[in-house]
């Protein structure tokens, strides 16, 4: 493996959240003409926390499952000339991790595939797992509501169906559970592979498990919201996950995701504008 390759690769499960590889150093110089201290160097300094690279535990997993992860596997990086289609025969069907035992139906993400802004949430739920189509249950009427609703406010030509919806796991966790982190690693490959092909001109994260899968931030929604974030050079927009919304002692919550949504799409429809202010 040559340098480049491996710092991709390190890049690449930074970009997933991952803070510890259990790779010893050893193995890292057998596979590199290059000093492994130097590669992981630049990671550590880089703007998201990433532990340096060195040897060093896997986090825990506290499920009892006959399905296990296998969180160094590595994924290959997008392929030239990926595709959504492609992306979606690689997941086939899926056996990668303890997901698959509950689900129906892998929920890979629906809606315009040349569309300006991605829509990211976390998981399916129940109808989402009957129908293999993201957000069609409550929460997923109310993130209609939002789009439709805050772009006619404001006279925008977008609709639900103008955007492109998925979630970070493709499938429904038992109960609605958060996804674990080895499941949000394993999914995320997926997940960059439909962005890095789309390359919206931005990404809307719906609530903290997508702002962690993105970002890698610490930081809880209530402060990254509202405010530019990056993904590989492409803006992203922390806002709250509809199913938080649906809670009804929180209205405040409700105006602030109107006002996120609002400078998203405007930036979005702004032809004029390539970087947000
Ligand atoms: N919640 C999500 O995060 N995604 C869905 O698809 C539905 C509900």
């Amino acid at each position: 493996m040559t340098p480049d390759l491996l710092r991709q690769y390190l890049e690449y499960f930074q970009d997933l959240g991952v803070t510890h590889l259990n790779i010893p150093l050893s193995v890292i110089a057998a596979h590199s003409s290059a000093n492994p201290a130097a590669l992981a160097a630049p990671l550590a300094m880089s703007t998201s926390p990433v532990t340096p690279l060195r040897e060093t535990r896997v986090p825990a997993v506290t499920t009892t499952s006959k399905v296990k992860a296998t969180p160094m596997d590595l994924p290959s990086l997008a392929p030239p000339g990926d595709s959504l289609t492609n992306i979606r025969a690689d997941i086939g069907d899926c056996r990668r991790c303890r997901l698959c035992e509950q689900r129906k139906t892998i929920v890979f993400g629906s809606g315009n595939e040349q569309a300006r802004v991605v829509f990211v949430g976390e998981g399916p739920g129940a109808d989402e797992d009957e129908q293999g189509i993201p957000f069609v249950g409550r929460a997923g009427q109310l993130l209609t509501q939002m789009i439709d609703g805050t772009a006619a406010k404001d006279n925008l030509p977008l609709r639900r169906e103008d955007c492109y919806i998925c979630n970070v796991v493709k499938c429904r966790p038992p109960e609605n559970r958060t996804p674990q982190p080895d499941e949000m690693e394993m999914c995320g490959q997926f997940l960059y592979r439909q962005l890095m092909t789309m390359r919206p001109k931005a990404i809307c994260a719906l609530g903290a498990t997508a702002a962690k899968a993105l970002l890698n931030s610490k930081e809880g929604v209530t402060k990254m919201r509202g405010n530019w974030h990056r993904w590989h050079g492409i803006p992203v927009m922390v806002t709250y996950h509809p199913s938080y919304l649906l809670r009804a002692y929180n209205a405040e919550a409700k105006k602030e995701a109107w006002l996120d949504l609002r400078k998203l799409f405007h930036f979005v429809l702004d032809d004029t504008k390539t970087v947000p202010e």
